[in-house]
């Protein structure tokens, strides 16, 4: 089992990144039946050198602080007793905010991400917050002065809206390169979390997860979050990779009878 990483989870935006609210409610109750569900910083310490966690176990993580989070996983995450992380960027917590133009696919409404009073809301509920960078911005584009800036200035940011030291990170895109992860590490984080859409290295700068999409449903969230599949993501092995999910999918329906 692994670490999932979803976006938002709302019925009228259609994007990869917006999960229905029905299929998320079924996968979260799928995962509180039949996996342990670690909060994401007691995950870290049993992680192995390719990144997963021990057999049947997982964590919950969202990017990017959708408001939408507030309706429609919030009291599902309260009625399944699950622990979830969300990663915030910094600059929609200030005054001046941010708008989310940092999506590939917009939807017909402009996208709205969390309020500071939601947020405080959500960690009083038990909801763990913590670093998507300052403002969305590709961390490879920046030189490295100014991404140690621009993650320094989120981390200090919402540990102080937070009340709580904020350690870990989740790259924008899930982007990143040895002098990104360098910054990091210099910018006072013990963790980040990338995305892979093949194979990369693994370190505590680089700790896989696998992402979460609409049109994902039940038996493909359940064979994403099976060790093989976790395996075949980051071998990028072509074929095989069709083959061995293929019977992971088999493996799961023959289960179900
Ligand atoms: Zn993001």
């Amino acid at each position: 089992m692994t670490i999932l990483c979803y976006h938002s989870v709302e019925p009228d935006w259609e994007s990869p990144l917006a999960v229905e609210p029905d299929v998320f409610t079924g996968q979260a109750s799928w995962l509180s039946r039949h996996r342990r569900v670690l909060p994401l910083a007691d995950a870290l310490p049993r992680l192995d050198a390719r990144g997963w966690l021990p057999r049947s176990h997982a964590a919950l993580t969202f990017d990017d602080g959708f408001a939408a989070l507030h309706t429609h996983v919030l009291p599902v995450l309260i009625k399944e007793g699950l622990p979830a992380t969300v990663f915030l960027v910094a600059e929609t917590l200030t005054p001046a905010g941010r708008p989310v133009d940092w999506v590939d696919t917009p939807g017909s409404e402009p996208l709205v991400t969390l309020t500071l009073d939601q947020v405080l809301e959500m960690q009083d509920a038990g909801v763990d917050f913590q670093s998507h960078s300052w403002a969305h911005r590709d961390l490879t584009q920046l030189t490295e002065d100014e991404c140690v800036r621009d993650l320094r200035d989120s981390r200090e940011l919402l540990s102080d809206v937070l009340g709580r030291p904020v350690p870990l990170l989740a790259y924008p895109r899930g982007r990143h390169s040895p002098q990104v992860r360098r910054a990091a590490a210099r910018a006072g984080y013990t963790h980040a979390f990338a995305l892979p859409e093949r194979a990369e290295q693994v370190d505590a700068y680089a700790v896989p997860r696998i992402g979460i999409y609409r049109g994902n449903g039940h038996l493909t969230m359940r064979v994403k979050s099976t060790r093989p599949y976790a395996r075949v993501r980051t071998s990028d092995q072509g074929a095989r990779v069709v083959g061995q999910v293929r019977r992971v999918a088999v493996g799961l329906r023959q289960q179900r009878r």
